[in-house]
């Protein structure tokens, strides 16, 4: 029984050492990671440049010149010579709710892990506004899970998106199962100019939760639960295939 530990914030970030603080012990731990903050790569690899890994330090932290997926792809397909088990990336700086899962490299990490024999695990940390500070928090809501899916296995392949309230641990109410709900249209682009004058963008805030209803992560959160969402990578809409085979089956123009 092998972890392989990732994220989307760097090797750097606090996240990532509590969430390997927290689960030293469980089993052994291996953690392979972005050299800067990759957050918003997505499920991006690299495939114009050559990667590399850097040991860190004896032979647990492996830090690699490209993305999150990049990170769990060599990790899973030969830079070791064991098999892992299990990936949990995180825990993340910032929710990944809704359609945040979309851009998340960190629930990218995730889902990269999603051939090995048991389900993977991403975990983000959501506050109310800046940056998350109770990282203690959602390393510890990682480890209980992790020490769940190792007593009672949940169907293989299968992605779990956790989103924990960024809460000292005893203010957490519990674990509450969820879908995903999506977001209101981002805010507008940022607009500024470069010291040249040549105008410049950045991207604006995500939207406030919509679709954020009983039942949803956006809920969970809210209400000072832990979401826990099941992801599946079929993104086929499978209700909309006999229209589409009839309507592709009609008059052309
Ligand atoms: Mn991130």
């Amino acid at each position: 029984m092998k972890i392989l530990l990732a994220n989307d914030d760097g090797y750097r970030a606090p996240g990532l050492r509590h969430l390997k603080e927290a689960l030293t012990g469980v089993a052994p731990l291996s953690v392979v990671a972005p050299d800067r903050n990759r957050s918003g790569a997505s499920h991006s690899l690299t495939l114009d440049l050559p990667l590399r890994v850097q040991r860190v330090d004896e032979n647990t932290w492996y830090v690699i010149n490209g993305t999150p997926t990049d990170c769990v792809h060599l990790a899973i397909t030969g830079l070791f010579e064991d098999e892992f088990d299990m990936v949990v990336a995180g825990v993340n700086d910032g929710a990944n709710l809704g359609d945040d899962v979309l851009y998340s490299g960190t629930v990218a990490a995730a889902i990269e892990g999603r051939f090995l024999g048991l389900p993977t695990v991403a975990v983000s940390l959501v506050p109310e506004r800046g940056p998350a500070r109770h990282f203690a928090t959602g390393a510890r809501v990682a480890r209980e899970l992790v020490e769940r899916l190792l007593a009672e296995p949940l169907h293989q392949s299968m992605i779990l998106n956790v989103n924990v309230p960024d809460l000292p641990y005893e203010e957490i109410r519990g674990f509450q199962a969820t879908r995903l709900g999506y977001r209101h249209r981002a805010e507008a682009v940022v607009k500024s100019s470069d010291p040249r004058g040549r105008p410049i963008y950045w991207v604006g805030a995500a939207g406030p939760g919509q679709d954020a209803g009983p039942g949803t992560d956006f809920h969970a959160v809210a209400n000072g639960y832990v979401s826990v969402t099941p992801l599946q990578v079929d993104l086929t809409r499978h209700g909309a295939i006999d229209g589409l085979r009839d309507w592709l089956a009609g008059p052309r123009p």
